[in-house]
């Protein structure tokens, strides 16, 4: 606040446009929402202009926002402003559907008012005053809303198969255990819009009948955990969470349990192990969590993404929320778009969207004006698809298909200039070395399979490696404990379904 003028400096979250960032908003009350791009500490004067004369300095200007209005006001345009472009005519924005990442850059994540000045906690409010709790579940339920952590489980089931796992004690447990490399969906709706995640949680814990839930998050994540402490706290003074919640006798609170960065405790059975303050190893399952999860209770998991659906379902209707999207996979996902792409960045889209609209309506094709080769889905999980398959719709089903998966929402782009084997041999690399060391095919198959591309790569392989490491792929997915043995191939077995002739190029003709 400067004593001479009516300014404010506030800190936001991320919009979702890496590229352009850092991305400054300002704000003229009457007049627009004007985004600059790349701003940096000597522009400070000219932002501060463009506050207070409306002088726009026209380098920088990335867009206008015309119906964000909810803060600012009906906003009238003209003076100068006309010629600014508006959100929708960027492509990166145009093609987009934000739901989850709606005010995502435009609210202040330290704020609880912000959050509730635009709407927020009416689900919550409408939720426990109004609806019963089975409703609640059934209105989650018809929505279609899937676990956005990878598995893609319907959410409402399984909301009801721990509300009906016998016992008085549950947990509810958020998943922030973000890993994926490139991945960072997660990370954006927790830094960015914290109290959306806390109220879904607290809509979910009256549905099943929990008073206590817990965010599992890495310590990789200082600021997430930061602002959700602060929403907490703010949470927690507002009676939104607590004793006696809206005054309807229901009582629920949440913690944060820090997890230390190991890949594999993103795995529910694991997840479970390390909140117990035991070593993150997956066990067998059944049981499942829904019937023995944390400290032995049912335990309903789901992730960021999922919890932060929910409040939009309870407010605008589980028939607004499932049209949607495609059938069968209702809703909008969050991908981090990044590698050899032009437009890097957060992107939100309807499920069943193709790769190729993502790509390249969205990211503008290849970083460098090179041309894409190839996209990673799933993060390690995942597999390598190629150009030719772009029109493949993102779903949980398809992408199944074309031998790859969801996972959490990495999309890595590969261009013209990237070795298959080479992200193969990158992504088993990682695999072996978050490996827990339980189970004998993971632990040991994907050592080997990592020395076989390491010869590979370096030009000393030969066609027997080739086939060896194929069977151990396959042989390692089957045999494997756990999710991270069982998919740890996928990038192997996708590279040399569709990029074959990439292992051959690196085998010497005498081998
Ligand atoms: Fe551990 Fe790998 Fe076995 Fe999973 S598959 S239990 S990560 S050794």
């Amino acid at each position: 606040q400067n004593e001479n003028h009516d300014i404010s400096l506030v800190k936001t979250g991320c919009i979702g446009f890496c590229k352009e960032e850092p991305i400054v908003s300002v704000s003229i009350p009457g007049k627009a929402l004007v985004l600059l791009r790349k701003v940096h500490q000597e522009d400070a004067e000219r932002v501060i202009s463009l506050a207070l004369q409306g002088d726009v300095p026209s380098d920088r200007v990335l867009c206008k926002i015309s119906d964000w209005d909810h803060i600012t006001g009906n906003l009238v345009y003209g003076n100068g402003f006309d010629s600014i472009p508006e959100y929708e005519e960027i492509p990166f924005f145009a093609h987009q559907k934000k739901v989850i990442l709606r005010d995502s850059g435009l609210i202040n994540p330290e704020d609880i008012d912000e959050y509730i000045g635009i709407g927020g906690y009416f689900a919550a409010f409408k939720a426990l005053t109004s609806m019963e709790p089975d409703a609640i579940i059934d209105e989650v339920k018809r929505s279609g809303l899937r676990g956005r952590g990878g598995a893609g489980f319907p959410a409402g089931l399984k909301w009801e198969i721990t509300k009906k796992a016998p016992g008085e004690e549950k947990y509810i447990v958020c998943n922030a255990d973000e890993g994926d490399p490139g991945a960072y969906m997660n990370r954006n709706e927790m830094e960015s819009d914290p109290h959306m995640l806390l109220e879904g949680m607290l809509i979910g814990a009256f549905a099943m009948g929990v008073h206590e839930g817990l965010i599992y998050i890495r310590a990789e994540y200082p600021l997430a955990i930061e602002r959700l402490m602060l929403a907490l706290d703010q949470a927690r003074s507002y009676g939104l969470l607590g004793k006696n919640i809206f005054n309807t006798g229901f009582d629920f609170d949440i913690r944060i349990a820090t997890g230390a960065g190991a890949f594999v405790c993103g795995e529910s059975t694991a997840l479970a192990a390390s909140i117990e303050g035991k070593t993150g190893r997956p066990r067998l399952r059944p049981p499942r969590l829904t019937e023995k999860g944390v400290f032995g209770k049912p335990t309903d998991l789901n992730n960021v993404e999922t919890w932060c659906n929910v409040p939009v379902i309870i407010a605008k209707g589980a028939s607004w929320y499932s049209s949607i999207g495609a059938k069968g996979n209702t809703g909008t996902k969050v991908f981090s778009l990044v590698g050899k792409v032009d437009n890097v960045g957060m992107v939100e889209v309807p499920l069943g969207t193709s790769l190729h609209s993502i790509i390249y309506d969205i990211g503008n094709g290849g970083a460098l004006g090179r041309e894409v080769k190839a996209v990673q889905t799933g993060g390690p999980s995942g597999g390598c698809i190629p150009v030719r398959l772009f029109d493949t719709p993102v779903d949980f089903e398809n992408l199944n298909k074309v031998g790859t998966m969801m996972g959490s929402g990495g999309l890595v782009v590969m261009d013209e200039d990237t070795n298959m084997v080479d992200i193969a041999r990158y992504f088993i690399n990682f695999a072996s070395g978050e490996s827990c060391g339980k189970c004998v095919p993971c632990r040991e198959g994907l050592k080997h399979m990592l020395l076989i591309l390491n010869r590979i790569v370096a030009g000393k392989g030969t066609h027997e490696d080739i086939n060896l490491l194929k069977e151990l792929s396959e042989t390692v997915q089957k045999t494997s404990l756990c999710g991270l043995g069982q998919t740890a191939p996928n990038p192997v077995l996708t590279t040399m379904q569709y990029f074959l002739e990439e292992y051959d190029d690196l085998i010497s003709p005498e081998a």
